[in-house]
């Protein structure tokens, strides 16, 4: 298998050259060459395996040559060991055909936790095979740099940076960042909005001589291999709600497009997924872009569900480039529009995005009665981002057609926004009880590219 840039200029590479390269040399993602199918009957026969054997079937048709089959076994089960429920993604039903995917059982609490303890071990396997060191750098929105941190701690073979916007973070978040003892992770506080701290990793990616200078590598959801990890709940989650016999709807809280892609890609392979909701807060760009087929930048505007206060959802590129029929002269057009402000989808575009994706928004005072409705009739205590997905998700459901709504993080990573709404402080799991008690590390770095590239330079390990 192999993967091509959604700008159609860089270098065909292998699931691990990709994976290690995080954004391609011309700028663009990549993404398979093609999508493998699964037959009916393949997904037929994975009802009642474990989270793990769908993981394996799903993944293995991408990653090629890169692993064989006992290597990846062996890293998906190191990978979701560190998990707090045995079936990983638990399934839980809201009202009559709306169900609640729990994607927060991992070690940061957050769905991150499911690519990026994967990414981990494939990393640490891949660099071990190779005798290579890499650096990490990546910009987070709150969860992505604490589970990143949590995945890689300690590892030998590589130095990890997570810029994240100074104070809009949650305080958990914060912590989980700034906590961690092992010297080859670092937090960065970057004056600006997560858009900024997107923007510069990019510049980084895009200063060739740099890129190689650090041998950076990227783990934000333009990784390949994150979108992939991903897949796998959808399927698991289809599956248990009757797939491949019966079809099954998601609204996906939504900000950088990465999670929402994975039901694309499910969906590709034959999954049979009716409609995928696109729920969106305040920063509503993709919600604007699904209506208008306008996609325009505005301010980001810091909300209650600050993982996805985010303008530009970097993922939407590789929807756009089979919208666009892989057409990577296209995409460099559009991209290059959205240099000076956006773009207009064309009408034919347009048509295709809205067969496949419904789209809602929803405000700071509905997130907030969501999670107080949840509370008191549903037996639920949301997370802000899991509120939003539930309000748009009860909007557009059918009467035949389930619904699953992902829950993207546990409502103890937004303590304060939850106890608000609902009068409960939630606790945090035992594991990490301790947090609040645990000295911070962080480096203050201003919203410039060669500040950043120096401040890199020196917190190297040598
Ligand atoms: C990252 C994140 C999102 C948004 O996911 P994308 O893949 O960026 O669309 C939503 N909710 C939470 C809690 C997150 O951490």
């Amino acid at each position: 298998m192999q993967y091509v840039s959604t700008r159609g200029q860089a270098p065909e590479l292998s699931f691990e050259e990709a994976m290690l390269s995080g954004l391609a040399r011309d700028g663009g993602l990549y993404v398979p060459k093609s999508i493998p199918r699964l037959s009916k009957d393949e997904i037929a026969a994975l009802e009642g395996a474990s989270y793990e054997e769908v993981a394996f079937v799903v993944m293995r048709p991408f990653i090629g040559d890169s692993f064989d089959d006992a290597t990846l076994k062996r890293l998906i089960a190191a990978a979701y060991g560190s998990f707090g429920h045995n079936v990983r993604a638990p399934l839980v039903q809201l009202a009559p055909g709306h169900f609640l995917l729990e994607l927060f059982h991992g070690p940061t609490l957050a769905f991150k936790d499911f690519a990026m303890q994967l990414i981990g071990q494939f990393f640490q396997e891949a660099l071990g095979r190779r005798g290579e060191r890499v650096t990490i750098v990546g910009a987070t929105s709150g969860d992505t740099g604490s589970a990143a941190m949590e995945a890689f701690r300690g590892l030998d073979n590589v130095e990890v940076f997570i810029l994240y916007p100074h104070g809009r973070v949650s305080e958990v978040q914060r912590r989980q960042m700034t906590t961690p003892k092992e010297e080859n992770v670092h937090a960065l506080a970057i004056d600006g909005t997560f858009d900024d701290a997107q923007a510069r990793l990019k510049d980084m990616f895009n200063d060739l001589e740099f890129r190689d200078e650090v041998r950076l590598a990227g783990v934000n959801s333009i990784n390949w291999a994150r979108v992939l990890a991903q897949v796998v709940y959808y399927f698991t989650a289809a599956i248990s709600l009757g797939a491949p016999n019966r079809a099954v709807s998601f609204t996906v809280p939504t900000g950088n497009f990465g999670d929402i892609f994975a039901g694309y890609i499910a969906k590709s392979m034959g999954l049979p997924i009716h409609k995928l909701v696109v729920a969106t807060n305040q920063n509503d760009i993709l919600h604007r872009c699904l209506s208008t087929g306008a996609y325009q930048k505005g301010d980001v505007l810091p909300s209650i569900s600050p993982s996805m206060d985010i303008q530009v959802s970097s993922n939407f590129e590789r929807v756009l480039f089979d919208v666009y029929d892989r057409d990577g002269g296209a995409i460099r057009q559009l991209m290059s529009e959205l240099n000076d402000g956006g773009f207009s989808v064309s009408q034919g575009a347009l048509e295709r995005l809205q067969e496949i994706f419904v789209s809602g928004r929803v405000s700071e005072e509905e997130t907030q009665a969501m999670i107080t409705h949840a509370n008191a009739n549903m037996g639920e205590l949301l997370c802000p981002h899991s509120a939003i997905g539930v309000h748009v998700a009860e909007a557009h459901g059918s009467g035949t057609v389930p619904m699953v709504t992902l829950a993207t993080a546990h409502p103890a990573k937004f303590p304060d926004a939850v106890e608000a709404a609902s009068g409960i402080r939630p606790p945090l799991p035992n594991r990490m009880a301790d947090l609040y008690e645990r000295s911070e590390r962080v480096t203050r770095v201003p919203n410039d590219l060669s500040a950043l590239q120096a401040v890199i330079r020196e917190n190297m390990r040598k």
